[in-house]
C-alpha cells in the first residue's frame, strides 16, 4: 500500500452484527420487530413519545450487555499502533469501539449512551431509562431524549468529518449498506479528494462500484486481516 499516511474508516452496523447487536435492515426491514418510520424519527418521536423512548432505552440497556468483537478490537489496534492521522468516524449509536480501546472515534449519528435535553441542549451521558422522564442533571426540566440523530435530522460534526477527509490517503468503509445519506456519499467525495478505498462488507453496499477495492467476509474476520496488512507496511 503505496504512501497511505492518513486514514479515514467509515464504520456502520455490520461491524456490531457479530456481537449481537442487529443491523437496520437486516430481519425483513424491521428493526427489532419496529418499522424505521414508527421510531426512528422526529415526527414518530412527536407522534408516540413513550414508544420511541420505551424502544430506546430497550436497545440501550440490550448494548451495554455487549462486547465488542474482533474487527473493533483490530480497529483500536491500528488506533494505538498508527502514527498518521486517523479518524473512525461511525454510524453506530453503540460503544463498542470506545470499549475497544480506541479513542480517535466520530460518532456522526449520536450515541445511545447520551440523553440529550431538548430545554436547555446539555448531553450528559446516560446509561438508565428515559421513557420514566427523569430531570435534565443540568437545569432540571424533563425534557430529554436520546441523543441520536434520526431520520430527517442533522449528523453530527461534518466539518471535522470532511477536514479529515480532505487530507486521507484511504478511505476504509466497512458494514455499512451504503443507503444512508450523506455517508454513503463520503466513497465519492474521498475519490474526489484522491484517496484510495476499500470496501469491507459481508455483502455488497449499493455503492460499491465507486471503491477501488472490496473485499467480502464477515467483519471479524476481513477487518483484522487488512490491520494486519496495513501494520505490516
Ligand atoms: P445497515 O443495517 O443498513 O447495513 C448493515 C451492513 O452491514 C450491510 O451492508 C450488511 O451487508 C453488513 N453486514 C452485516 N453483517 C455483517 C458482518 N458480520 N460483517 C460485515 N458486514 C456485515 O446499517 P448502516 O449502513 O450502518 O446504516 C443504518 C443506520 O443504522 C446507521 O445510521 C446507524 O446509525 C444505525 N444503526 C446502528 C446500530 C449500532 O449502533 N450498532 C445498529 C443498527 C442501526
Amino acid at each position: 500500500m503505496p504512501d497511505i499516511r492518513n486514514i479515514v474508516i467509515l464504520t456502520g452496523a455490520g461491524i456490531s452484527a457479530e456481537s449481537g447487536i442487529d443491523t437496520f435492515r437486516g430481519g425483513g426491514g424491521l428493526w427489532e420487530q419496529h418499522r424505521v418510520e414508527d421510531v426512528a424519527t422526529p415526527e414518530a418521536f412527536e407522534r408516540d413519545p413513550n414508544l420511541v423512548l420505551r424502544f430506546y432505552d430497550m436497545r440501550r440497556a440490550a448494548i451495554q450487555e455487549k462486547l465488542p468483537n474482533p474487527a473493533h478490537d483490530a480497529l483500536a489496534r491500528l488506533d494505538r499502533a498508527w502514527n498518521g492521522d486517523l479518524l473512525i468516524v461511525t454510524q453506530n449509536v453503540d460503544d463498542l469501539h470506545e470499549r475497544a480501546g480506541a479513542s480517535r472515534v466520530l460518532h456522526m449519528h449520536g450515541e445511545h449512551l447520551n440523553a440529550w435535553c431538548t430545554y436547555c441542549d446539555e448531553r450528559s451521558r446516560w446509561t438508565g431509562p428515559l421513557a420514566d422522564r427523569p430531570p435534565c442533571p443540568r437545569c432540571g426540566a424533563r425534557a430529554l431524549r436520546p441523543d441520536v440523530v434520526w431520520f430527517g435530522e442533522m449528523p453530527y460534526r461534518m466539518e471535522e468529518i470532511y477536514a479529515a477527509m480532505r487530507t486521507a490517503h484511504l478511505f476504509v468503509s466497512i458494514g455499512t449498506s451504503g443507503a444512508v445519506y450523506p455517508a454513503a456519499g463520503f466513497v465519492r467525495d474521498a475519490r474526489s479528494l484522491g484517496a484510495q478505498t476499500l470496501e469491507l462488507n459481508l455483502e455488497r453496499s449499493q455503492g460499491s462500484s465507486w471503491f477501488d477495492e472490496t473485499r467480502l467476509g464477515s467483519a471479524s474476520e476481513v477487518v483484522p486481516a487488512w490491520v494486519e496488512e496495513v501494520l505490516a507496511g
